[in-house]
Formats: C-alpha cells, sequence, structure tokens
C-alpha cells in the first residue's frame, strides 16, 4: 500500500471480529488507512469493502494463519517493509479452558504461538522503522487474566502475562525514542471469544461486561494520554485493584472456583 502524504496507517491482526474489528472501525472512522489480517479470507474482504465504501479510506484484507510459520512471516515482511506504519495492533489471539493435562496440546501450543510469538515477531518486525521515524505505537491486546495465574485457563493466563511484562520492557526499553507501546487488558467483552473458547460466561454480573467499542474507546483515550497498561471500564479497574490488594493464594483459589462454574 502507498501512503498519501498526512495519511495515518495502521495494521490490525484478528480483524475480522470482535475487538479488532472494532479497532478497525473505529480508525478507519479516525482517518486511518488499514491493513487488516485474520484467517477467514471472506469476512475479512467483506469487511475491507464496508469500510472503503463508509470511509473512503485504503483497507487491505490480508488472510493469513499468525499460529503458522509461512502465514506469519509474510505478515511480518508487510510490516518490516511498509516504513510509515503508524499504529500495530497485536490483537488475534485466543483462550482455551480446561484441566491443562486434558487439552489438547497442539492446541495449547498455537495459543501460545498466536498470543505470544506472533505478537513478538510482528512487534520486532516494526519497531525499527518507528525508531528510525521517532515515531509509531502498538497496542498489544492482553486482559485482565494477566494479572494472577488463570486455574483451568493455565496456557492462557500465561500468555497474558508474557504480553504485560514484554510490554512493559519495551515501555522503558523505548523511554525516549517517541515510540509508544500499550498492553490492553480487559475483561469480559462480548466477543466470540467466549463460545470459541467453550466458555459459558453467561452468568457473570452485567457490570463486568463491556462492548468491544467501549474497550477500543478506552485504548484510543489512554493512548492519547500515553498510559502503558489500560484496564477499560470501572469494574475490571475495581477489580484489578481488589485482586491486586489480596494475597496471591487467595485470588488463584478464588479464580480456580470461578472457573470451574463457567466452563461448560
Ligand atoms: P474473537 O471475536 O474470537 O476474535 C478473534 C480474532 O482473531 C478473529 O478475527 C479471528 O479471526 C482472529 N484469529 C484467531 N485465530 C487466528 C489465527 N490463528 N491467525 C490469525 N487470526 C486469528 O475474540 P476477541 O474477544 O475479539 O479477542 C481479541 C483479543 O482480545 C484476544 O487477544 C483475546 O485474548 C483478548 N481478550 C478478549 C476478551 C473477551 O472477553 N472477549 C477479554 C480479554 C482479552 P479468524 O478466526 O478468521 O482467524
Amino acid at each position: 500500500m502507498t501512503k498519501e502524504h498526512g495519511k495515518r496507517w495502521a495494521v490490525v491482526t484478528g480483524a475480522s471480529s470482535g475487538i479488532g474489528e472494532a479497532f478497525a472501525r473505529q480508525l478507519a472512522r479516525e482517518g486511518y488507512d488499514l491493513t487488516i489480517v485474520a484467517r477467514g479470507r471472506d469476512r475479512l474482504s467483506a469487511l475491507a469493502r464496508a469500510l472503503r465504501g463508509e470511509y473512503r479510506v485504503d483497507v487491505e484484507a490480508h488472510a493469513a494463519d499468525l499460529t503458522d510459520t509461512a502465514g506469519l512471516h509474510a505478515v511480518e515482511r508487510l510490516v518490516a517493509q511498509h516504513r510509515d506504519l503508524d499504529l500495530l495492533v497485536n490483537n488475534a489471539g485466543f483462550g482455551t479452558f480446561g484441566r491443562f493435562d486434558k487439552l489438547d496440546v497442539d492446541a495449547e501450543e498455537n495459543e501460545i504461538r498466536l498470543n505470544v510469538l506472533a505478537l513478538v515477531r510482528l512487534t520486532r518486525a516494526a519497531l525499527p522503522a518507528m525508531a528510525k521515524r521517532k515515531h509509531g505505537a502498538i497496542v498489544n491486546v492482553s486482559s485482565l487474566a494477566a494479572f494472577q495465574p488463570g486455574p483451568f485457563n493455565a496456557t492462557y493466563a500465561a500468555t497474558k502475562a508474557y504480553v504485560n511484562s514484554f510490554t512493559e520492557a519495551l515501555h522503558e526499553e523505548l523511554r525516549g525514542t517517541g515510540v509508544y507501546v500499550q498492553a490492553l487488558c480487559p475483561g469480559l467483552t462480548r466477543t466470540e471469544f467466549q463460545d470459541r473458547a467453550g466458555i459459558d460466561a453467561s452468568s457473570m454480573p452485567d457490570m463486568f461486561w463491556m462492548s468491544p467499542e467501549d474497550v477500543v474507546g478506552a485504548s484510543l483515550a489512554a493512548m492519547r494520554k500515553g498510559e502503558l497498561i489500560c484496564v477499560p471500564g470501572l469494574g475490571n479497574r475495581m477489580l484489578s485493584s481488589v485482586t491486586g490488594a489480596l494475597p496471591r493464594a487467595w485470588v488463584r483459589r478464588a479464580g480456580s472456583e470461578l472457573m470451574r462454574r463457567v466452563k461448560k
């Protein structure tokens, strides 16, 4: 994609539904040209057409499986070769739920590949040009699950803890370079995530649920303020403050009881 002077360009992974789609819509509304990435080519192309029509921006749909080495490398090249990337949103991710010894090990591996490896490699692909231009932003979509171990979603919580630790470290490394990073830590958000993960979270109180649009609004507001960790929503911020203040063993045990209930 060649960029006209003054236009901004963003790459959003996992843009065909949920939080990623909300990022794509909001960024297009703000005038960003976009490259959107996910596996499902039809949904992605339909979204690209809709955004081009509605907001008069350039939108390139790039179908790729980011757990697949060739698919990931192709997106890395795309990110690295464009010298004028303003924003990378590492959003694609999924969760597996259940007792670890009973889960499919290949799905666990793919969860680490997508939630961690793809995010690390795409960040690495984006940063050199951003640092050179002294301009650019990376939003790494993490989760409230990052803040404590997650019994019955052990791998998922560990991947998100990695995302927070990694992003916080980069924040310090990049101090003074003009490049901004954010770890976005949503709580329960109404997307396809829960269905794909095979959990029934419908018993969770309404106050803990957010729309993907509100999550994205909070992330972009935090970006404007230069905040490193964004926990969207008052309910989620209260929850994370309370769990942060309690003994870790209590939080682990309570999380375990909760997950026993929501697992379908
Ligand atoms: P979602 O609606 O299931 O969206 C996931 C997106 O990722 C889809 O566009 C999906 O499209 C894409 N994707 C999945 N596997 C992929 C792969 N192998 N390669 C490339 N793209 C892939 O879920 P969501 O809630 O919006 O999730 C987005 C992020 O938010 C995730 O990182 C998740 O961990 C995080 N999060 C969600 C919640 C929540 O409650 N929803 C809470 C905290 C954090 P395709 O299937 O077409 O590839």
